[in-house]
């Protein structure tokens, strides 16, 4: 029996580990959720998994919460980031699902660390922010990280097996989003409703406004040059319509490993949380004969600079991931609420990484300085 605490439990990632765990009650119990807003729906959770501890954004929510509560189920109710933390690193949880979004996954993932729980790691910006800190962290208690991001999850798999010092290159595919073949000229006109129609994936607001940029793919080079240690020279990102290949491993010998299946999280969750078992998810294998080809083609940099961003923030380290990181957030946010341009978001990026004075070898306080400074410089734009 694993004893879950998931984080960002009304999300999509959330929502989806705890259908797993409805399907799988003799393998999962959830001992601790957590939510930020959506007092609803959490109240729902929290009455059929029942969890002894619970947190949500706010004190205010917390009242809600406490109010809209109606089963003879009574968890301890806290709030805010000590109130994550504390869901992070409670006594009787062994694995936590890190699924909230954002820089606020950051804290969390280091109580989880430092209190030797096993993490199931979906939110990629810990590793952007914080990646050497966090990573050195995890060593050091003998944690391990497992990807939930399905790209990474498949890197992960394909290198099971095989030896890490015979990896010559790692094929990171993108489904390309919902503007793959929209001429640039047109991007003026995009609206927050194409921006919020994938193609491929059903998942939340921010990271699907990430993936019609490509920043999504931005931070998952950087997410996968910490998590398996090795250079983004060795990445080579694949847009890859069908969103079927979900990444690969390039061998010496010429091997590449791929791992392969259908557009749901639910494969990459259990995995994390169930490896190197494999739970019965009964999922449909995609149709091959009707698919016909996997295709894949180079990623049009010229209407995404995003990737450049990246690759650049990997080159310089330090800071700059950090303030990247931030600059999206709050430029994402912006435009959920309509308040910039689909194009704004690239500007604001751009311009708030050249502004930034580079520090290197940043501690977590230098981290999370940058990523204020970055914060403020956005809205300040705006
Ligand atoms: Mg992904």
């Amino acid at each position: 029996m694993k004893y879950l605490s998931i984080l960002g439990s009304t999300g999509s990632i959330g929502t989806s580990a705890l259908d797993i765990v409805r399907m799988h009650p003799d393998r999962f119990c959830v001992k601790a959720l957590t939510a930020a807003n959506n007092i609803d729906f959490f109240s729902q959770q929290i009455d059929e998994f029942k969890p002894e501890l619970v947190a949500v954004l706010d004190e205010e929510k917390a009242l809600e919460l406490s109010r809209v509560l109606k089963g003879n189920h009574r968890p301890e109710i806290l709030f805010g980031e000590a109130g994550y933390c504390e869901a992070a690193s409670y006594g009787t949880c062994d694995t936590i699902l890190l699924a909230m979004v954002g820089a606020a996954g950051l804290k969390p993932a280091l109580c989880a660390i430092e209190a030797k729980k096993q993490i199931a790691l979906a939110n990629k910006e810990t590793l952007v922010m914080a990646g050497e800190i966090v990573m050195a962290k995890a060593k050091e208690n003998g944690v391990s990280i497992l990807p939930v991001d399905s790209e990474h999850s498949a890197i992960y798999q394909c290198l099971k097996g095989n030896l890490k010092k015979d990896v010559t290159k790692i094929f990171l595919t993108a489904s390309g989003g919902p503007f793959r073949e929209k001429p640039f000229d047109e991007f003026k006109s995009i609206t927050l409703k194409d921006a919020l129609n994938h193609p491929t994936w059903n998942m939340g607001h921010k990271i699907t406004i990430d993936s019609a940029t490509l920043m999504n793919k931005g931070l998952e080079i950087i997410e996968a040059v910490h998590l398996f240690n090795i250079t983004h020279e060795e990445i080579e990102v694949l847009v890859h319509p069908q969103s079927i290949v979900h990444s690969m491993v390039g061998y010496k010998d010429g091997s590449i490993m791929a791992q392969m299946g259908p557009p749901d999280m639910k494969g990459a969750i259990s995995y994390a949380l169930s490896e190197p078992d494999r739970i019965d998810l009964q999922m449909d294998f995609p149709d091959f004969v009707s698919l016909g080809a996997l295709t894949f083609e180079k990623p049009d940099t010229q209407k995404f600079p995003s990737l450049e961003f990246a690759f650049e923030a990997c080159k310089q380290k330090g800071t700059l991931p950090a303030v990247m990181n931030a600059a999206n957030e709050v430029a994402v946010s912006a435009f959920l609420e309509k308040r910039i341009d689909f194009l704004d978001i690239f500007k604001l990026i751009s311009r708030t990484m050249e502004l930034h004075t580079q520090i290197d070898n940043p501690d977590l306080s230098g981290i999370i300085e940058a990523d204020c400074w970055a914060r403020e410089k956005v809205q300040s734009q705006i």
